[in-house]
């Protein structure tokens, strides 16, 4: 297992989020956000817009894709 914190990913705290894989991660960080502007933590808007306009444009978000999971790999497991 690997951690990379909410900042890590482009959001807004340092709530570590843990998995096997960079894609374990970014689907933790997705839900988190979502829980957290659902929880009116205004503070994650811009980055959850981000991580829907992701989705929505995978060729414009492949870069933050690729950049994530280099990240990910060089991180030493837990
Ligand atoms: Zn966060």
């Amino acid at each position: 297992m690997k951690t990379m914190t909410c900042a890590q990913l482009g959001g807004a705290c340092d709530l570590r989020l843990r998995g096997e894989t960079a894609d374990d991660v970014i689907k933790a960080q997705d839900k988190h956000l979502r829980e957290a502007v659902a929880d009116g933590q205004t503070d994650h808007e811009a980055a959850l817009k981000d991580m829907k306009g992701r989705w929505k444009h995978p060729l414009k978000g492949m870069g933050w894709y690729k950049h994530t999971k280099k990240a990910f790999a060089a991180l030493p497991e837990d």
